[in-house]
């Protein structure tokens, strides 16, 4: 085995940028790693435009540190209040643009792309190495658990019941105003009588442009532009510059770690003596119909992450963040958004380097 790195990130969306990152600025050398060809996961790849759960109720940042950091490097327009929660809309290619900018800056962090984990080795309760790589500690931000369940770690899991998949897509030309949601509705109400499966709008920062989730299949997508363009006014010229048009999967797979985070710790807004992340989100939960469903927390709470919910149970030196950390699936409802993925990334990332000082 030819090298060694202290901390290993697996998976480079919002949480594994963060963790890599915050690792590597503890001076700990740091791998991150990722099966794609480059950095951005769903916040920089699926075709997403809006940060959610950077911002309590009030507007004003929740958590300092990289999640802030980052944010206002992307930021370039005011937060904006969706319903009773703020957002910040961002463009994906300056998510993957900042985050290649963070890496290049990090001198400890070495970055590897179209790496698939492989190889996981545990030896008495810890993860000795990995793709070849010895390890001191891991830090899993696949989204999918994917190292708990290589070595066979316990884990939870949420379904496509209460979180339906969607297909997300740009649309360009649009000359219609889709800012409300009456405006909105002018529109889906011809899409639904024509028997098109629910579709989301979205504003963003592109001009003459809306950000579309539709919980139907790839293949509809075209007929669906097509659809627009010949019968809903403001979209005759409307077009996608995408060429396939993947599932994003809201649900995942998330790791049982020394405290499971609850639905209920979450609308009482709990607060905890090792907390090391906040967020305000709503539970949010999408319906195969499309429809969301939010359960706010009181008006001005928001909940703490325990460090034990980043900490795996049973594998001593395994961490893990974004959508996959240890929470049921009411929790990973409201903390899988990116602004609170940042938040337990950063947070990840600074818990492995603190283990590994304690291993002295
Ligand atoms: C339809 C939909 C709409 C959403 N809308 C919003 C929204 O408007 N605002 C918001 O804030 N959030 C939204 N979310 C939620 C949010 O985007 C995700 O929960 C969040 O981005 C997850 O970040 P992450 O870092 O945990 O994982 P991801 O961003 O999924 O990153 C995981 C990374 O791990 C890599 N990986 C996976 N397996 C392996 C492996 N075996 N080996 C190596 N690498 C691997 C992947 O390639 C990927 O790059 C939405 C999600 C969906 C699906």
């Amino acid at each position: 085995m030819s090298k060694q790195f202290d901390i290993a990130v697996i998976g480079s969306g919002a949480s594994g940028i963060a963790a890599a990152v915050t690792a590597a600025r503890t001076g700990r050398t740091t791998l991150l790693l990722d099966k794609n060809p480059a950095t951005g996961g769903t916040g920089g790849f699926s075709g997403l435009t809006t940060l959610c759960g950077l911002y309590d109720d009030g507007g004003n940042f929740i958590n300092d540190g990289f999640a802030k950091e980052f944010a206002e490097i992307i930021s370039e327009t005011a937060p904006v209040k969706m319903g009773r929660a703020w957002v910040l809309p961002y463009r994906p290619e300056k998510f993957r643009e900042a985050a290649e900018n963070f890496f290049a800056s990090t001198p400890k962090l070495k970055t590897r792309w179209n790496t698939p984990l492989k190889n996981v080795v545990v030896e008495s309760g810890h993860i000795v190495s990995l793709n070849g790589f010895n390890v001191g500690a891991v830090i899993d931000c696949s989204g999918t658990a994917e190292v708990a369940f290589a070595v066979g770690a316990e884990c939870l899991a949420t379904d496509e019941k209460t979180q339906a998949s969607a297909v997300i897509f740009p649309l360009q030309n649009v000359t219609r105003e889709m800012l409300t949601r009456a405006a909105a509705a002018q529109v889906l109400l011809p899409l639904a009588r024509a028997g098109f499966p629910p579709v989301n709008f979205q504003s963003n920062l592109e001009p003459n442009s809306v950000t579309v989730k539709s919980t139907g299949q790839p293949e509809q997508v075209p007929q669906l532009i097509e659809f627009l363009r010949t019968h809903v006014h403001g979209f005759e010229n409307c077009s996608t510059p995408l060429k396939e048009f993947p599932i994003a999967r809201r649900a995942g797979r998330m790791i049982v770690g020394e405290y499971v985070l609850t639905g209920a710790d979450v609308l009482a807004a709990k607060k905890n003596p090792d907390a090391v992340a906040r967020c305000a989100w709503p539970i949010e939960q999408w319906s195969a119909e499309g429809v969301a469903k939010y359960r706010y927390l009181p008006p001005g709470a928001h909940y703490e992450i325990p460090a034990r919910s980043l900490r795996a149970a049973k594998i001593k030196n395994l961490f893990m963040a974004g959508k996959t950390i240890s929470a049921d699936a009411d929790a990973i409802a409201s903390a899988r958004v990116m602004g609170c993925c940042l938040a337990t990334g950063a947070a990840a990332g600074n818990l492995a380097a603190n283990y590994l000082g304690s291993q002295k």
